[in-house]
């Protein structure tokens, strides 16, 4: 019975040891040696070999290596192999810090002031409480939860927006496709933390953003497909949206010739929002084929009708 590793492959060595002390039991292989292939029981990947239930006959576990199972195609694994998402501690400490900062960045002017240091300008702008910007994130998971209910302490007035009903104190939370109109109406600074699915893709178009108030800015963290970006362009060029941070692009990485890359009003980071961090993830990987090994739900399986 072996654990097979498909990622990056020095963070894969991480992986490894941490495997030899805390599973010394369990043969690891890292990717392309996969040693017997009808050996491989479970398999951490970012993108599976293709067919990876041809390829890994016994196959009985995929996990992604990652928070989102977008890079993979369920359609090509076979259908009685549980997929199971990234969830551990790491990607969330993560997220709450890029988000934090993104969205206290835009709330305290260090755009403006960062355009007013290239003209060696001194001038200052009125200090806007954190009670008067209205912060919403689309997606109460695990990062779009743990990010509000971190913002919710500087003081910002929080909402959220999810497909079914959720209660997080302090935030109001929005369901739905009826209740969207009425949350990005009263949401300043509009966060992603959806994953990409049929339903999500090219989500953040025109017509969505359009209905937050003028003057909103976007914190794109989900993935660089929910984004529809000559839209995106148009709205800031038109003053509709002031700022965007884009973590995530498409494709990555952003070609240099990019429109984004030079508008004043953007800003990108290269997809680090958060990253899996192997000490939390082995833990979490392990503690799931403990679950499976006793007949247990494990955490982070996907529904694959939802694709999430
Ligand atoms: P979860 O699966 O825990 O949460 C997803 C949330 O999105 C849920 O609240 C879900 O609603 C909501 N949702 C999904 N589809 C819809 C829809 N059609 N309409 C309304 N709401 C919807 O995901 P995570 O919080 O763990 O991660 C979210 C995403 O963040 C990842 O999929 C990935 O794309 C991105 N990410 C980005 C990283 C980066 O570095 N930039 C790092 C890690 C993740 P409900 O609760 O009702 O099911």
């Amino acid at each position: 019975m072996t654990f097979l590793y498909k990622a990056d492959p020095a963070r894969g060595k991480v992986w490894a040891r941490l495997f030899a002390e805390r599973a010394p039991h369990l043969p690891f292989k890292i990717w392309p040696d996969v040693g017997d292939p009808e050996q491989v029981r479970y398999l951490v990947a970012w993108q599976p070999p293709d067919d990876p239930t041809r390829t890994l006959p016994n196959l009985e576990v995929l996990f992604s290596v990652g928070a989102g199972v977008d890079q993979f195609d369920l359609s090509g694994i076979a259908a009685h192999v549980p997929v199971v998402r990234m969830i551990e501690p790491g990607i969330v400490e993560g997220m709450v810090e890029y988000v934090t900062h993104a969205v206290l960045t835009i709330h305290r002017d260090f755009f403006v002031y960062a355009a007013q240091q290239q003209q060696v300008c001194w001038r200052d702008l009125p200090v806007r409480s954190a009670s008067s910007c209205r912060v919403g994130v689309l997606g109460l998971g695990m990062l779009g939860t743990a990010v509000l209910e971190r913002l919710r302490l500087f003081g910002y007035a929080c909402a959220g927006w999810s497909r079914s009903e959720h209660r997080i104190e302090g935030v109001e939370c929005y369901a739905g496709d009826s209740a969207l109109d009425a949350f990005l109406a009263r949401t300043d600074i509009l966060v992603c933390l959806l994953p990409l699915t049929p339903a999500t893709r090219q989500m953040l178009d025109a017509r969505l953003l359009g209905k937050l108030p003028r003057g909103a800015s976007l914190v794109q963290t989900g993935r660089g497909a929910h984004l529809v970006q000559d839209d995106l362009l148009q709205l800031l060029d038109d003053g509709h949206l002031r700022y965007a941070l884009l973590d995530v692009t498409t494709p990555e990485p952003l070609p240099r010739e990019h429109p984004f890359w030079r508008h004043p009003g953007i800003r990108i980071t290269p997809h680090i929002a958060s990253a899996t961090r192997p000490e939390t993830a082995v833990e979490s990987v392990l503690d799931n084929l403990r679950r499976h090994q006793a007949g247990l739900p494990m955490i982070g399986q996907i529904d694959r009708h939802r694709g999430y």
